[in-house]
């Protein structure tokens, strides 16, 4: 892709791509044509809920902690989770076998082991900063609020996950969508400092029965940087041909998974699985 140098220009008119979107659009284009073309909101899943509330929980604290330098109280960074939590419950799309009270219960677990783990050796400098990068050539800003940037330049990321990553020659790897989005942030904090980060975390909370931290280093390089780049041009050419392909490939393309799936099936024939 030539030309695909982004800047931080403030540009209001303009309509934005998100690091999310761009990874909506890779699973499925058909899903982000509902969501984002048609507006047909669903609402989110289970883990989608509890990502959010273990978020909440832990931005509560870090918030604060740029100033003060200081972790809150467990119970004070458990009751944002939990407030966070219950606020999004009886919106959630719960799946048959899941227990909200049970699901809540593996947040709690999951941000106590961070707030133990984790939160003591973080200082951070900005939380959930939001930075619109210029896509020039292209009738899109491209959107991106990285979770944590620390000081010495890391940026973190937090995933709660059902299973360890899997390894990689032996060592647990960083999924391919998580590191498209840590690659998106790195983006964002070059063009906002003008230098390269330090390097990546992202730590994976795993809500198995033995609760399970998993820290995973990432450094972004100038190779990933380009294959992101070219990636968020040729999606912002695909929505501007209006080609929205529907991915029934994708595993995640279960009537359980995509709430579009009636109005798919209408539009693009063929049987989505249960
Ligand atoms: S049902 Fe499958 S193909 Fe259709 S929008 Fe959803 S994920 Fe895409």
């Amino acid at each position: 892709m030539k030309n695909n140098k982004l800047s931080n220009r403030n540009t209001e008119s303009k309509p934005h791509l998100s690091p999310t979107q761009v990874n909506m659009f890779l699973r499925c284009p058909a899903q982000w044509y509902y969501r984002y073309v048609r507006g047909l909101k669903r609402p989110p899943s289970g883990a989608a809920t509890l990502g959010s509330a273990v978020d909440s929980g832990i931005t509560h604290n870090y918030r604060q902690k740029i100033e003060s330098h200081q972790d809150l109280a467990l119970d004070e960074v458990l009751d944002a989770f939990s407030t966070d939590f219950e606020a999004r419950k009886s919106e959630t799309l719960w799946g048959p076998e899941e227990k909200p009270s049970q699901v809540k219960d593996d947040g709690a677990r999951v941000l106590s082991l961070y707030q133990g783990d984790v939160a003591p050796t973080v200082q951070p400098t900005a939380v959930q900063k939001r930075v619109e990068l210029d896509m020039p050539n292209f009738a899109y800003r491209f959107v991106v609020v990285p979770d944590v940037v620390e000081r010495g330049s890391i940026i973190r990321d937090t995933k709660v996950v059902k299973r360890s990553p899997a390894k990689v020659e032996n060592a647990p790897a960083l999924a391919p969508a998580h590191q498209d989005q840590m690659v998106a942030y790195a983006l964002a904090y070059r063009a906002t400092q003008e230098r390269a980060e330090e390097g990546c975390v992202v730590d994976y909370l795993v809500r198995t029965k033995n609760t399970k931290l998993v820290q995973i280093p990432f450094r972004v390089t100038s190779s990933h940087l380009a294959y992101y780049k070219n990636l968020i041009g040729l999606v912002a050419r695909q929505i501007e041909a209006l080609i929205f392909t529907p991915n029934r490939q994708n595993y995640l393309c279960t009537r359980r998974h995509c709430g579009y799936w009636e109005e798919c099936e209408k539009d693009f024939g063929g049987v989505v699985r249960s």
